[in-house]
């Protein structure tokens, strides 16, 4: 895989005319290395592969990037990889100017002196489709997400405060096998659910509340993302009323995902959905997201802006409509969806009906 994965950056090389291109970006070293730290670079030509670290990490890249020819750095990491590239002599060199700070690259750019070191390079546009590897990896983040959220069933009763809900989400996602989260869980109990992105806090919830859990766990690197809401006690007529909209707009999605689509017209397609519900206006981000090694990631997107990449198997999105009304509360419901050759299957699993815990 990863060979297949430097190809595809070598083709981009050879279409910018570059000799090569210093990759700095945490997860495209991992991606195009299989090398997971920091403070590290990869300076990769047509026919080169090195990677620059430090004492710390040498043990640990010659197990992990078994393609690449470790150098070993002491004086600094970018006085190195100016050095390496200088030695290989190339002229014309790319960066992650997306990921590379200001400061970075103006030292980077007086230590090139006599290189063009000119050129802006985005490399996560390569990670956009997911290949078998990274599929199974984040089919497994998923599933330890669904575990989590199956057991925070049993554990979510009046009176927990959200933090507890999210600690619990968190240890069951650990002890199933997951890094950490994938990014600060979500759960919004009662009028906090009217936030789309409110973390947890000390509030206790309290019965007839409806409680909003966002979360997902890292595997390998990669990400889930799935939110469920359910209510403490009995769900009012209106609470139902807004679940079921929202239900049934997240389920209608799922039905339009398929290649060729654009994400702006599933984004727009969700809108019209609610609004035979008259809830349309109560609906302020996009639809959905890609994940992958990062948890939002640039495209694909189901939304109204940047959003014209066609999906094609192998893109992961997520399916995410919800409503947020002021002074009452709100909810959301989430899924990862990956695109396939015919349509698209959904990774989390978990139940989706209303559930009241009693
Ligand atoms: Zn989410
Ligand atoms: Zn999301």
């Amino acid at each position: 895989m990863i060979e297949n994965r430097l190809q595809a950056l070598r083709a981009l090389l050879e279409e910018q005319k570059l000799d090569a291109v210093v990759v700095t970006k945490e997860v495209n070293l991992y991606y195009f290395s299989g090398f997971r730290g920091d403070d590290t670079a990869l300076v990769i030509t047509a026919d080169k592969a090195l990677l620059v670290t430090d004492n710390r990490y040498t043990v640990q890249a010659a197990q992990q990037a078994p393609l690449f020819e470790l150098v070993e750095q002491t004086e600094g990491l970018w006085t190195k990889v100016a050095e390496t590239v200088k030695k290989l002599g190339c002229q014309r060199v790319g960066f992650e100017g997306g990921a590379m700070v200001f400061d970075t690259y103006h030292r980077l750019a007086s230590l090139l002196t006599g290189v063009d070191f000119t050129t802006s390079l985005n490399l996560d546009a390569l990670r956009t489709i997911k290949d078998e590897e990274e599929i199974r990896c984040i089919r497994e983040a998923c599933r330890i997400a669904d575990a989590a959220f199956n057991d925070a069933l049993t554990f979510i009763h009046a009176g927990v405060t959200e933090i507890e809900v999210a600690a619990r989400l968190e240890q069951v996602m650990r002890q199933e096998g997951s890094e950490k989260p994938s990014f600060d869980t979500i759960v919004a109990s009662g009028l906090r659910g009217s936030m789309p992105h409110g973390t947890a806090t000390a509030k206790a919830i309290g019965t007839g509340e409806f409680v909003t859990m966002d979360f997902g766990a890292k595997y390998r690197g990669y990400c889930s993302d799935i939110t469920r809401t359910i209510v403490v006690g009995h769900a009012s007529d209106r609470q139902r009323e807004v679940y079921d909209a929202v239900l049934d707009t997240q389920e209608k999605v799922l039905t339009q995902i398929r290649p060729g689509q654009k994400g702006y017209d599933i984004d727009h397609y969700a809108r019209v959905n609610l609004q035979k519900y008259g809830l349309d206006q109560y609906f302020g981000h996009g639809l959905g997201h890609s994940l992958g090694l990062e948890i939002h990631e640039a495209a694909p997107r189901l939304a109204k802006r940047n959003s014209d990449t066609l999906l094609a198997p192998g893109m992961l999105v997520t399916d995410e409509p919800g409503v947020y009304i002021p002074e009452w509360g709100g909810l959301r419901i989430e899924d990862t969806v990956l695109v396939t050759a015919t349509g698209c299957e959904r990774l989390t699993t978990s139940a989706k009906k209303l559930i009241e815990i009693f």
